[in-house]
């Protein structure tokens, strides 16, 4: 067994892994990361963020050109596969890969492919694929295995018309007729994605509302524009058992209704990637999900030992994992790079696209807040016009004393960018975070920024 000595070792190479070992690596440590994968990038690249992402841009492109008039004159509407669309996210994933491998090469950080687990608090092991054992001892070391689907005893996963959201990326036809079993926001993604694909969805939630963290207004939204698009939402329902046919499944549900589809796609939890990692012979424990719990330093309770991305929980966001793990090594290298990240703002790449950050309306009346709403309508506004994107809203939330923005809610095209305008106020000190910054600002024209002028205008209309 070769032993190789380091002063940071990372384990997992997904957003969280990559921030913590770039961040440590450009401080000076002599750096190791380890992949279960045979290559970087996490499940982010290979299962989650990316493929997802991939996928609703080309179903967005589809759409597009079967709807769009003057496409007509090339063409009639076509239809597409779902192994179709995916052949293009199987491009965005490798050349993600590359670029990500590249960073690595760069800071002269060594990568073990490999299932690497604690043999004692300062020595990781990692098994390779060919069997061989390395031993790697460092000073410090940072848990970023993220998380996977969680999947219940009960539910059989090895039905082949049984799918999860890591294994839904081996499709091999389209579904006429599919069931989403959990409506969060990867439910609701995939949703957006296969209706898109003319797929008729069933879109199972436990709840009585979609994504009930959003602002109401937003979430009806949603559930109005998936609906328009042939997803059968229905609320307030529970599964009793999952029945696999030879060319399908029945859902059966606690209501006694039961659904039959082409195939079902699992998308209720995930469950932290902890069970290989050998924690217990250095006596952290895990929660009931996998989840290692950290104080605000990202640190576990082995002082040498640090936990962020999706293996910590909430938020469970690409975007976080990055900035929580470069804030674990912030702590490690002391170099002033460490953060708690709180201030994460919701994306969610459903059709239409959603956005918020801050204070949403129910909040502010909860707290007893004495706020004002400004909103502009994309279907006005030039830029959306000309994109032919005439579905969505930008709503500004403030203070009607202070004019303080509390809250932005964005849904339609382009609303996770823009939302960033938005937040950039909002972490403004004394009066360079009021509304009125939108109206005494020259944006350019025309552009999707414009909403925050009109919405700004609108709510400042409002007030007497
Ligand atoms: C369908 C889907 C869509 C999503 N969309 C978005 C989005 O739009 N925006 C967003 O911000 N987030 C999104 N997310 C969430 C995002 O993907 C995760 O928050 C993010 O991947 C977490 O990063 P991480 O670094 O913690 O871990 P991961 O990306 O999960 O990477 C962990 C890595 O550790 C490796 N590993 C595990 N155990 C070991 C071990 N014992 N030894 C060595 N290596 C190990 C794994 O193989 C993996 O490569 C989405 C998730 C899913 C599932």
């Amino acid at each position: 067994m070769a032993v190789y000595n380091y002063d940071v070792v990372v384990l997992g190479s997904g957003p969280a892994g990559e921030g913590a070992a770039m961040n440590a690596a450009k401080a000076g440590r002599k750096v190791a990361v380890v992949d279960s994968r045979r290559e970087v990038g996490g499940n982010c690249t290979h299962l989650g963020t990316i493929p997802s992402k991939a996928l609703r841009h080309s179903v967005r492109q589809i759409m597009q050109f079967n709807t769009n008039p003057m496409f007509r004159q090339i063409g009639e509407p076509r239809w597409f596969s779902f192994p179709d669309v995916l052949k293009s996210a199987e491009r965005v994933i490798d050349k993600q890969v590359s670029s990500r491998t590249g960073y690595y090469a760069r800071n002269r950080i060594d990568l073990f492919f490999g299932t690497g687990s604690f043999a004692d608090e300062q020595t990781v092991e990692v098994v390779c694929p060919n069997g061989v054992v390395e031993k790697l001892v460092a000073k410090q070391i940072v848990i970023a295995t993220g998380s996977r689907p969680y999947r219940p005893a009960d539910v059989d996963f090895r039905h082949p018309r049984v799918y999860e959201s890591d294994t839904i990326l081996t499709l091999s036809h389209t579904p006429r007729r599919l069931i989403i079993y959990g409506a969060g926001v990867i439910g609701c993604e995939y949703a957006s994605i296969f209706s898109g694909l003319g797929v008729l969805v069933d879109l199972i939630d436990n709840r009585d509302q979609l994504l009930s963290f959003l602002d109401a207004e937003i979430s009806d939204a949603l559930s109005y524009h998936l609906r328009n698009n042939n997803v059968l939402i229905r609320h307030n329902e529970e599964y009793e058992s999952i029945e696999g046919l030879d060319n399908g499944v029945i859902l059966h549900l606690k209501s006694g209704k039961k659904i039959k589809a082409d195939a079902l796609l699992w998308c209720n939890g995930r469950t932290g990637n902890t069970d290989k990692l050998g924690l217990e012979n250095i006596g952290i424990q895990v929660n009931g999900r996998g989840q290692v719990e950290v104080d605000q330093n990202y640190r576990t309770d082995v002082s040498n030992i640090f936990a962020a991305g999706d293996v910590i929980g909430w938020p469970s966001l690409a975007s976080a994992a990055y900035d929580q793990g470069r804030s674990a090594a912030g702590n490690i290298v002391e170099n002033d790079s460490w953060r708690f990240v709180d201030d994460v703002p919701t994306g969610i790449y459903t059709i239409p696209e959603i956005s918020s950050i801050g204070k949403n309306e129910r909040e502010l009346t909860q707290a007893k807040i004495p706020y004002e709403v400004g909103k502009a309508f994309f279907k006005s506004m030039a830029r959306a016009q000309i994109s032919h994107e005439p579905v969505g809203m930008l709503k500004i939330l403030f203070h009607r004393e202070t004019l303080e923005v509390l809250g932005v809610h964005c849904f339609g095209y382009q609303a996770s960018e823009i939302v960033h305008i938005g937040q950039a106020i909002m972490n403004q000190k004394g009066e360079a975070n009021s509304i009125k910054y939108f109206v005494n600002t020259t944006f350019n024209y025309p552009t999707m920024a414009e909403a925050y002028r009109v919405a700004a205008f609108d709510g400042l209309n409002r007030l007497f």
